[in-house]
């Protein structure tokens, strides 16, 4: 992927942009829906750790901090198409990296 035609214009947050006791909130929410089976409670978690990061995300939609080893604090729509899943696990959550990450250093499972 040489070009950059694509456009990055999805909405994204930066983990370091919000204070520590916002930090704690959101793993707390990320934390929660990871455990969660129940998909509307992890759905409603989804859009709760949204809200604490300044993103304004509609309810079915999904968050993502970037799970590349590069400690990227880049918080993300995985479902968006720049994005990357490096691997599923049975439970909610498992590992995605940002649009710009997948485009510099794809990682495999
Ligand atoms: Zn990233
Ligand atoms: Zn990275």
């Amino acid at each position: 992927m040489a070009l950059m035609t694509h456009a990055h214009n999805q909405a994204q947050a930066n983990y370091y942009d919000m204070g520590t006791a916002d930090q704690e909130r959101f793993d707390e929410m990320m934390e929660l829906a990871d455990v969660r089976a129940e998909n509307s409670v992890f759905l409603a978690l989804m859009v709760a750790a949204a809200q604490i990061a300044g993103l304004r995300i509609n309810y079915t939609q999904e968050i993502r901090r970037c799970a590349c080893s590069c400690w990227c604090p880049v918080i993300f729509d995985p479902h968006g198409p720049d994005a990357h899943c490096i691997e599923t696990d049975e439970y909610n959550l498992g590992r995605h990296q940002c649009p710009r990450c997948a485009d510099d250093h794809r990682e495999t499972a």
